[in-house]
């Protein structure tokens, strides 16, 4: 078996322990004789993985009792969808446009009611996250809504905007897990899995409870409604169980790594490193300094050739997926929790042979 650094940034790389017992039990599940894949979601056994995966990321979170946590099908970016349709009261809200998902998010609003961006950095290719300062969030405003981490672009809030009394709705999928955060501080935080916390196909979604609403103004799919998901403890239907199952494990995998506090210190740690070593190159970073992403690390060469020949001779140092989104090109490292500091060394050390090599 040989295992590549994989810097994709999603779906990404897992921790090699948690694939391995995956692995294990996959033929006969806590000795039932069957893969947890081929067990009824409304069975023992499953709602103990369900059970179990929902109190550790709680723990893992510290969130308040007055939060629900729910699994969610259809990605995040269904929940761009949900967010208008269970939030929305006066069919307004505010938008703050920091890359390429916060205008997905605000465009799919834009189905529901009177959306408004309040702060953009599209005028900069979004190398930065927008000012913050006095915010024109509107008095009826539903909801302020922001993307916290830009899988895309590279950088990250390293400030919540003051959204003015507003609940704050914050897509957190490339930063979830990542570091602790302060639950209190938002209204709802959803989450697409694949970049931090499991396979594809799954949200989670932390809500506070009184935005929890049966009588929603919108015409909502029951199975969209988070009313119907947090009633039925995420078993309104038959959910992603394997998804629920492989995140079960990545949560007790966390708590065992030391919990977020750790995982903030083993990700500055790798996210310096790399740093480090880009501003001291002749590599351009991309996203400004002061909103730079320890997650998703952006950087290019000044010639897209160079750019395209770096992902080839990377792939033969077993460096994967490192190419950009195409929406800003060059070299994108993610370097979720599950990427080791030897994979960035691995990652850094090509990167000088190849600027000896090529770069002047
Ligand atoms: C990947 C990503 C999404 C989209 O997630 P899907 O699960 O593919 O819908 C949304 N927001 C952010 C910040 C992402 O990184």
């Amino acid at each position: 078996m040989k295992r590549v650094f994989n810097f994709s940034a999603g779906p990404a790389t897992l921790p090699l322990d948690v694939l391995k017992e995956a692995q294990e039990e996959l033929l006969d599940f806590e000795n039932s004789g069957m893969s947890i894949m081929e067990i009824s979601h409304r069975s023992k056994p499953f709602e103990i993985v369900l059970e179990e995966a929902v109190a550790d990321l709680r723990d893992l979170l510290k969130i308040p009792e007055n939060y629900k946590v729910i699994f969610c099908q259809g990605g995040a970016s269904t929940q761009f969808a949900a967010v208008p349709m269970n939030l929305m009261k006066n069919k307004k809200a505010d938008y703050i446009l920091s890359g390429l998902f916060s205008t997905k998010a605000y465009k799919e609003g834009c189905l529901f009611g009177d959306c408004q961006v309040i702060a953009s950095s599209k005028d900069d290719n979004f190398t930065h996250i927008p000012s913050l300062d006095n915010l024109p969030v509107r008095e009826d405003a539903d909801y302020v809504h922001i993307c916290e981490n830009n899988t895309v672009y590279g950088t990250k809030f390293h400030t919540l905007p003051d959204t003015k009394g507003k609940p704050l709705v914050a897509d957190q999928s490339s930063c979830f897990l990542s570091e602790p955060c302060d639950v209190s501080k938002y209204g709802v935080i959803y989450a697409g899995v694949q970049k931090n916390v499991g396979p594809a196909g799954l949200a989670i979604v932390i809500i506070r409870e009184d935005l929890i609403r049966e009588d929603l103004d919108i015409v909502t799919p029951t199975m969209l409604k988070w009313k119907t998901q947090v009633d039925a403890d995420s078993l309104y239907n038959t959910p992603n169980c394997f998804g629920i199952y492989m995140c079960g494990k990545v949560f007790k995998w966390l708590k065992k790594q030391g919990g977020l506090e750790e995982m903030k210190k083993k990700n500055e740690e790798k996210a310096n490193y790399l740093y480090d070593y880009l501003d001291h190159s002749k590599y351009i970073a991309v996203a400004d300094k002061d909103s730079r992403s320890i997650m998703n690390v952006t950087f290019k060469t000044s010639d897209p050739e160079l750019d395209a020949l770096f992902c080839e001779e990377a792939k033969k140092h077993g460096i994967i997926s490192i190419k950009g989104h195409r929406a800003v090109g060059g070299m994108r490292a993610s370097i979720y929790n599950a990427m080791t500091l030897e994979g960035v060394k691995a990652l850094v050390e090509f990167m000088k042979e190849f600027e000896k090599e090529h770069l002047k």
